[in-house]
């Protein structure tokens, strides 16, 4: 990627100087607004501190949550501003408003080294608007917080795919470059893409098919196996003509899964057996079936010993893999073996030299929830969405208008 990095903006004196950062910190939140896992506000760390040790005045902006077109307290990113001024050390002072009267005074206050985060960008309807003027408005406004001789750090790799007022329009109106988090990130997906060791083993799960069709359609290309788990396993097993019972099935996807099938024999393995239990239930009773057996009257909540076996063979001698989507419903212990040892098979041919990416938002969690090793993976990537239309081959409108 040819743009310019937070290194290079550090190399111009930026003491004093008014810097726009969008960062991802949309965390998950429990149902009293506690986070739940940090792991995005820590990732975003490394490019505020640096920036306001470099004596940057720092206004973050970033969004939480689905906010419908408006303030949302229960969307605020309060708790988010507290868990920041604790990761990095210093006071971050969070503005009532995006970037209305308290935003400005607060911005028009800073001192050098200073950092503020603005109130959920999504509190303002032109954020997210189709319409270009209303986003470029927005961006405008944005761009007062900084001055004219403010500089923007694209950071929130997790929006990268979304053409956005404070992803895609800022960088339009002021001197842009990419943060650490998000070089980071598209170096990790350039290996994957250009140069990719092989084998190269490729296993996908999560909930549905139609999520993911255009990343397995590209990736059973490149892939020299494509292992298949979680809940779009069934619509592949059913476009075989097994039954696979109360199962999680898309009837519409069916014939394409087919297709793939017969076109990429070879490439896509799927599982040989399931857990299945009577309902989507945590503690319904589970037992394990072979693949073209699922009772009628049971859903397959995950993929079985029989599965992990024969995925953990093909992942042991990849050179590099790409995981993304959990086998099973990990969330519920009684199905999570089979997230668990498939997981636990690319940190062994990570720790034997494979170079291993998660994406996913829940896959990264379930690594979390599971008690695997974080540095047992090369890289677990916090933007789903954005390393999926990576891996598509998708032009993402945040990281092109860096280009420029
Ligand atoms: P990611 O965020 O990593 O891309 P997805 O969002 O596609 O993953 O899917 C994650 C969800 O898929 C999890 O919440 C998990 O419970 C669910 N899932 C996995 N296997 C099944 C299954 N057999 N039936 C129903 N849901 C499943
Ligand atoms: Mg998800």
């Amino acid at each position: 990627m040819l743009v310019k990095t937070l290194d290079d903006l550090l190399a111009e004196d930026v003491s004093g100087r008014g810097v726009l950062v969008r960062s991802d910190l949309n965390v998950p939140l429990d149902d009293d607004g506690a986070i739940t896992d940090p792991g995005r506000i820590i990732a975003s760390v490394p490019t505020l501190k640096a920036l306001s040790d470099a004596g940057a005045k720092v206004v973050v902006t970033a969004h939480l949550g689905r906010p419908k077109g408006g303030p949302d307290p229960k969307f605020s990113l309060k708790p988010v501003a507290a868990a920041l001024s604790d990761e990095l050390g210093r006071h971050v002072q969070l503005a009532g408003d995006v970037v209305g009267s308290d935003a400005l005074a607060r911005s028009e206050g800073l001192t050098d080294g200073d950092t503020l985060l603005l109130e959920n960008i999504r509190f303002d309807p032109r954020e997210t608007s189709k319409d270009d003027a209303e986003r470029l408005a927005l961006a405008k406004a944005l761009v007062e917080l900084v001055g004219d001789d403010g500089a923007f750090v694209s950071d929130g790799f997790g929006v990268v795919h979304r053409k956005q007022a404070s992803v895609y329009d800022v960088a339009t109106l002021l001197p842009h470059y990419a943060g650490t988090l998000v070089a980071a990130e598209v170096k990790v997906l350039e290996q994957l893409t250009s140069s990719t060791e092989r084998p190269y083993a490729v296993v996908l799960g999560g909930s549905k098919v139609s999520d993911k069709l255009a990343v397995i359609e590209q990736l059973a290309q490149k892939a020299d196996s494509l292992l298949i788990g979680g809940g779009m396993c069934f619509t592949f097993l059913a476009s075989q003509g097994v039954s696979v019972g109360k199962s999680l099935v898309q009837p519409e996807m069916i014939e394409t899964c087919a297709k793939l099938l017969d076109t990429y024999a070879d490439v896509i393995h799927l599982p040989v057996d399931i857990v299945v239990a009577d309902e989507f239930k945590a503690d319904s009773p589970p037992e394990t079936v072979t693949a073209d057996r699922i009772p009628e009257d049971k859903m397959g909540l995950d993929i079985g010993p029989g599965s992990v076996k024969r995925f953990t063979t093909l992942l042991s001698n990849a050179k590099t893999i790409f995981w993304n989507g959990p086998m099973g419903v990990f969330e519920f212990p009684a199905f999570a073996a089979g997230t668990k040892g498939v997981a636990e098979a690319i940190v062994a041919a990570t720790e034997k030299g494979a170079f291993s990416v998660v994406g996913g938002g829940d896959s990264a969690a379930a690594v979390r929830a599971l008690d695997l090793p974080d540095d047992g993976f090369s890289h677990i990537s916090t933007g789903g969405g954005a390393s999926l239309e990576y891996l598509e081959g998708k032009t993402l409108p945040g990281l092109e208008v860096l280009e420029s």
